[in-house]
């Protein structure tokens, strides 16, 4: 069997001119980065043309550790939908390092539904991450110059500055560090330590930002921490915008690239869904629906994470009325699901897959509450049997629900086609009155419990003293009107990540709430949230080699 790379370069690449051409956007619009990546310029955004075009979510049920296959789905759902006739384009996020060189590898698809190319939009792609990385250590630098400054100092209390440095690699000995050591000409002495890139507050403003003036008003905005008097400190105290969002003057425009079918991908951001919004940014999807009249997106992890935070926080806050959820289930995780050990879910095992599939019946029940339709897609794996995947599509019938199986990994848009069908017919039927779950301007408490009772099923929510502190604190400095970004466990629809299946009666603890003033929400944490993950035993980085011609190995 090919690897995803082979396969990727078995592809011959089209130049970016005649992808681009599927948009109707001429060649010399492009701002081109070799022959086959160009970024868009902002002005082809238009709200009259936005705003009608179909937007589709790739979502999934609570996945599995290796993922159950959303972006592979996405691109491949977009092949479809262009083999069927309609104007299609995919828009995701970009791949973050840390996982390329760690477990998981990149993000961009799989098999025959992949994004190209791959090795450049895995390594370092068009620079986006490393201009959202200088941003975001420019405001440290100016933190900790303005702790040092005798004659300009804000009297900024160090011990109360939260904001640290941020590096696209995984490094956990970076997590705590001390910074300010040698003496008093190089610095004062604090304690602090690295996120990795995507966990940045830029990463999720650049995300959220709808135009560069937005995206200075948002970096102005971040929340620095207190003086010693006890008034905050916001980035624009320190002068920082201005030179941060001209750091980002190139990575606020979305990337395009092609899929291996030549169809056209805009590829732009990478925040985390769990402590930020999971999903690609908003200019790069009103960009594609200013270009295309169907545009398919994904949202990280499970429905009840990365699916809640996009229409609640990104679709409110940027006005985007989505028409269809794509649901993703795998055999493998309904299994899993159902109580069968990681090592196992190769096994046949109905029955495993049909005590899994409560997990499926409360997501395709929480897609209800927003509204819009719904469509399953099985995402085949080699594996799965006749009997198995006829279970999950009984089910769904029952429930109303239409579930089709997606066979884009090995097929590409051939294997799609009839998943394609079903959603345009699903977004037909349905009268498009998307309703977000909850009011911005409800109390934090009633956001909060809102979701957890609504989504995750829990019957409870318990505060910390922290937590109560932190509430009255973001009242405090009347930030109580933003959204809430819980960051939960993609693992299980509760906030414990051994309850598998549907839990019922469990009470979501949240432990803390951090302020993300900049991106415009607050983050309930209600467990250990990695922020720069490790590296494994053996790293993917050591299987990455790239021979005498440029050509590289070992990329998935
Ligand atoms: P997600 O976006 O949900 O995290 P991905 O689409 O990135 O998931 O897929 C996770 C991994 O599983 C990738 O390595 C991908 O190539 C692989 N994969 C996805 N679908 C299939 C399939 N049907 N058969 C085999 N491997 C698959
Ligand atoms: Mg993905």
């Amino acid at each position: 069997m090919n690897t995803d790379l082979e396969i990727a370069r078995s592809v011959q690449l089209r130049p970016i001119q005649e992808v681009a051409q599927k948009l109707n956007v001429p060649a010399d619009e492009l701002e081109l980065y070799g022959k086959y990546k160009a970024k868009l310029p902002l002005h082809l955004i238009e709200e009259s043309r936005w705003k009608k075009s179909k937007l589709i979510l790739v979502s999934a049920i609570s996945p599995t550790p290796a993922g159950e296959g959303k972006t592979t789905v996405s691109i491949g759902l977009s092949e479809g939908l262009n083999r069927n006739g309609h104007q299609t384009c995919v828009v995701l996020r970009e791949p973050s390092l840390g996982p390329v060189f760690g477990i998981k590898g990149g993000a961009t698809g799989g098999g025959w539904s992949q994004v190209l190319p791959m090795e450049d939009i895995n390594l370092h792609f068009t620079g986006d991450f490393s201009a959202i990385e200088k941003a975001h250590n420019l405001l440290a630098a100016l933190i900790d110059n303005n702790l040092q400054s005798k004659t300009r100092s804000l009297g900024i209390d160090p011990r109360t500055v939260l904001w640290k440095r941020v590096l696209d690699m995984n490094d956990r000995a970076l997590r705590q560090v001390v910074i300010g050591l040698g003496g008093t000409a190089s610095g004062v002495p604090r304690e602090t330590g690295f996120d990795i890139t995507a966990a940045s507050e830029i990463m999720a403003i650049l995300c959220l930002a709808k135009d560069r003036k937005d995206l200075k008003e948002r970096l102005g905005n971040i929340f620095v921490g207190f003086t010693f008097d006890k008034q905050p400190i916001y980035a624009r105290d320190l002068n920082a915008q201005g030179a941060m969002a001209a750091l980002l003057k190139d990575a606020i425009q979305p990337n395009l690239v092609q899929t291996i079918e030549g169809n056209p991908a805009i590829i732009h951001g990478g925040p985390f869904a769990n402590i930020a919004q999971g999903t690609n940014s908003v200019i790069a999807t009103r960009m594609g629906l200013s270009l295309a009249d169907y545009v398919v997106t994904e949202a990280g992890f499970g429905f009840d994470l990365g699916a809640e935070k996009f229409f609640d926080i990104k679709c409110q806050s940027a006005g985007l009325s989505p028409r269809a959820v794509v649901l993703v289930a795998t055999i493998r995780a309904l299994k899993y699901h159902g109580g069968v050990a990681l090592s196992d879910l190769k096994e046949n095992n109905p029955e495993a897959v049909r005590a899994g599939l409560p997990n499926l019946e409360k997501h395709l029940e929480n897609i209800g509450l927003f509204g819009i339709p719904a469509v399953v897609a099985i995402n085949r794996f080699a594996g799965d049997s006749d009997e198995e995947v006829a279970i999950v599509q009984q089910r769904a019938t029952e429930l109303g629900v239409e579930a089709v199986v997606a066979d884009g990994w090995a097929e590409g848009g051939g294997g799609t086609t009839q998943l394609a069908e079903a959603v345009v017919e699903a977004i037909d039927r349905s009268e498009g009155d998307f309703r977000p779950l909850y009011d911005w301007d409800l109390p934090v408490e009633e956001k909060i419990a809102t979701v957890a009772a609504k989504i995750y099923g829990a019957k409870a929510i318990d505060y910390t003293a922290k937590a109560k502190a932190d509430l009255r604190k973001i009242a405090g400095l009347g930030l109580d009107k933003l959204p809430v970004c819980i960051a939960k466990t993609q693992k299980s629809l509760s906030d414990n990540p051994k309850l598998l299946g549907r839990p019922k009666d469990f009470v979501v603890t949240v432990r803390e709430i951090e302020i993300a003033a900049g991106a415009g929400f607050l983050i309930p944490i209600t467990g250990n949230i990695m922020r720069m993950p490790g590296l494994p035993a053996e790293p993917a980085a050591e299987h990455i080699d790239i021979d005498a011609e440029g050509n590289i190995t070992g990329l998935f």
